[in-house]
């Protein structure tokens, strides 16, 4: 079975910690795409985890992780988790963690570069999180970037290395104004971070092909959401991969294969980190409750989210673009406090009513039409079967899977590893 956990949304939509839940008795857990823009965090028995670019199944025993050619890597900060984790005494082994020979190394220039351009952007920056992701994501599709499998030839890859460096040193004098670069310092970084991580690299697709031959079950799992997707997401302000699941088997390695499912994760709020159009941001002291209780602060730089009501205008959007057969509806307990929750049902864009989300700049002009549907006024993170949900919390959950049309089969209630409800379909 090969099933791919996405997100619905503009991203944190808790995605890891259903891939830690549905991971368990899975032989592979694969990262298909981006690179340590975004963070997972992970609550179980051994403690609290923010993975920026080792899959969530990393937590498991038992469980192989693959981070695909889809990925972008940057090799220092993925050090620094495995330190991590291994100080905690997670095992990660190459047994446990393999990298794909294809998947591009993000080096310290094009982090570089990321700051360079937010900055020469100002006041329009695109809201980046300063990882070099959209700079290395450029260098491949110009064919400048270089790959993990390069880092077992050092002579070829020195030779790369030069030509590529000689490129990019043209891009930061001539458009940043900036010092020029010299190959050595990368070099340095290559071989200090890189050299050490070829135990890790093989042929990602040839292994993943193998256990889909045998029947294993493989969980693929997204970074970000629908709404950040390169192609459908909400171009600039979007990530610079596909998010999609779509693309899980190509960024995957097995590009000939396909999903049996796809599980799409959305929250029972709306959240967004960043710059870009959010019709339903809630701002003020409102706002500033709702981003409290749900503790919206990203995962991978520490920022304040911008928070808003449930947003089945663009929720609906994300299920169809991922494809979306299940639904799971994280973090309904933040509601908890709400006497009354609004839901944005639809748009309003000069005028006219609309329940299909837009782009580009009619988005910057929609604004949100809102449903109040009564609060619940009590804890529920206790809560394990449906039926013990108060009545409101169960009509506000039926209402929106009414909204997206797709099956809500999983609820959480709060962010340790039992704190879920199984809905069946309704
Ligand atoms: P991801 O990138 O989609 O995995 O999302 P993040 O990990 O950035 O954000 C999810 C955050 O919400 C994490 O801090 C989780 O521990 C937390 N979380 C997940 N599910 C729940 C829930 O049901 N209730 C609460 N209160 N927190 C949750």
């Amino acid at each position: 079975m090969l099933r791919a956990i996405v997100g619905i949304n503009w991203g944190d939509e808790g995605k890891g910690r259903m891939v830690d839940l549905l991971s368990s008795g899975c032989k592979a857990v694969v990262r298909y795409q981006g690179g340590n823009n975004a963070g997972h965090t992970v609550v179980n028995e051994r403690g609290r985890f923010v993975l920026n670019l080792l899959p969530s199944g990393i937590l498991r025993e038992g469980v192989v992780n693959v981070m695909g050619p889809g990925m972008v890597i940057d090799l220092e900060h993925l050090w620094g988790e495995i330190i991590r984790l291994r100080e905690a005494g997670v095992a990660v082994t190459p047994e446990n963690l393999k990298i794909s020979d294809r998947a591009v190394i993000c080096p310290p220039y094009d982090r570089q570069q990321d700051i360079l351009e937010e900055e020469r952007l100002g006041a329009a920056a695109y809201g980046s999180t300063r990882r070099g992701i959209a700079p290395v994501y450029g260098d491949k599709y110009l064919k400048k970037a270089l790959r993990m499998g390069e880092l077992a030839d050092p002579d070829a890859l020195s030779r790369r290395l030069q030509d590529i460096v000689r490129w990019k040193s043209l891009t930061f004098t001539g458009v940043y104004g900036a010092p020029p670069l010299t190959p050595q310092p990368v070099w340095e970084w290559l071989m200090h971070f890189g050299q050490p991580l070829l135990p890790f690299v093989c042929d990602t697709g040839r292994y993943l092909d193998e256990l889909a031959r045998r029947g294993d079950d493989i969980l693929f799992e997204a970074q970000l959401g629908a709404l950040r997707d390169i192609d459908y997401g909400i171009y600039p302000y979007t990530s610079s991969s596909s998010t999609l699941a779509a693309y899980a088997p190509i960024g995957a390695g097995v590009p000939g294969r396909q999903l049996d499912r796809v599980i799409g994760v959305l929250k029972a709020y709306s959240t967004c980190v960043g710059e870009g159009p959010f019709p339903v941001e809630l701002l003020g002291e409102a706002g500033d409750a709702l981003r409290q209780s749900g503790g919206e602060y990203g995962a991978a730089t520490g920022r304040p989210r911008r928070v808003g009501p449930f947003d089945a205008v663009a929720s609906r959007y994300g299920v169809r673009v991922q494809g979306a057969h299940e639904l799971a509806l994280t973090k309904l307990d933040v509601l908890s406090d709400l006497a009354e929750i609004p839901v944005c049902t639809a748009y309003r864009i000069d005028g006219r009513e609309t329940a299909d989300f837009p782009m580009g700049s009619a988005l910057d002009r929609a604004e949100p039409v809102y449903t109040a549907l009564p609060g619940w006024n009590r804890p529920i993170g206790h809560c394990r079967r449906l039926e013990e949900l108060p009545p409101q919390a169960i009509a506000y959950v039926d209402f929106i899977e009414r909204l997206v049309g797709c099956p809500i089969t999983y609820l959480s209630v709060g962010p340790e590893r039992e704190q879920y409800i199984e809905r069946g379909r309704s």
